[in-house]
């Protein structure tokens, strides 16, 4: 992490447009060094540079309220928790989304990849928020280490309980995104209809790669970084529009969930 990473970083950045959201302002409680317990092979931060399913206190939330505080008077559709790795990592989850809520009327979400979710500490910081948005791109442990690459000690049939507790108790819209970096088969996506409608999330959204992955971390990537940014990246093949649009079809027709997928001319 170079100098100039560390004195550029601000916690809170854009407006970003997302096909999901619409003008989302972002904020970023975990900092310059991106933090998760998953390195996914599509992340948009690169590999992740320090692994970890254990909390921290990482940005003080009076820095957050005072870098919030300039957008006043957020001209935008929802504020989002995410930026340089797993929001839940932040200790101060609680208390950021209590001052958010205080400051400003807009929607709060969560982009979480759900690996917290047991903890009930986590479970009651996020029944704070709107909109919790949950990363679930594996029906099976292989799928889980190839696209995930979770730490070790994580596995698929914790996560898939604790997400289940949490549809139970949180009191939001609760959304499910869901990565396919290759085309599912036929047996795949059935048994993610039958674990949708056990689970019953409000919304689904399906995605695919559609931006080139950075080799290395890089502060822009927490929002719309460009196709072709002037560092080092890997492009990766995404799933065919048309074939995302058939399986999201097949989902929502199946279930009486509204699923959504990137626009077509994306
Ligand atoms: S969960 Fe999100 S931040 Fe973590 S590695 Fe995956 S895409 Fe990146």
């Amino acid at each position: 992490m170079s100098q100039l990473t560390l004195h550029s970083f601000t916690s809170v950045y854009g407006p970003v447009q997302s096909w999901r959201f619409g003008r989302s302002l972002g904020i970023d409680p975990i900092g310059p060094v991106s933090i998760c317990s998953f390195n996914c092979a599509y992340c948009q931060l690169g590999e992740i540079e320090y692994r970890t399913n254990d909390r921290q206190l990482l940005i003080p939330t009076d820095q957050i309220q005072r870098e919030l505080q300039a957008f006043d008077p957020w001209d935008v559709d929802v504020i989002t928790l995410s930026g340089s790795g797993e929001p839940t990592l932040a200790l101060n989850l609680g208390e950021i989304l209590t001052m958010v809520k205080a400051m400003t009327a807009k929607p709060v979400v969560v982009l979480t990849n759900g690996t917290l979710l047991a903890n009930p500490f986590v479970q009651q910081e996020l029944a704070i928020a709107d909109f919790v948005s949950v990363k679930f791109d594996a029906i099976s442990t292989n799928q889980l280490n190839r696209v995930n690459r979770p730490l070790p000690k994580i596995d698929l049939v914790n996560l898939w309980a604790s997400l289940l507790q949490f549809r139970q108790k949180y009191p939001g819209r609760l959304g499910i995104q869901t990565m396919m970096l290759t085309p599912w088969t036929e047996i795949e996506q059935a048994e993610y209809i039958t674990l949708m409608a056990e689970l019953q999330p409000d919304e689904i959204q399906l995605n695919t790669p559609t931006r080139p992955k950075p080799l290395q971390h890089h502060l822009d990537a927490r929002g719309n970084h460009t196709a072709t940014p002037d560092y080092p990246v890997q492009f990766l093949k995404p799933v065919q529009p048309e074939v995302l649009q058939m399986f999201a079809d097949r989902v929502e027709s199946s279930l009486t969930i509204p699923v959504s997928s990137p626009p077509l001319d994306r």
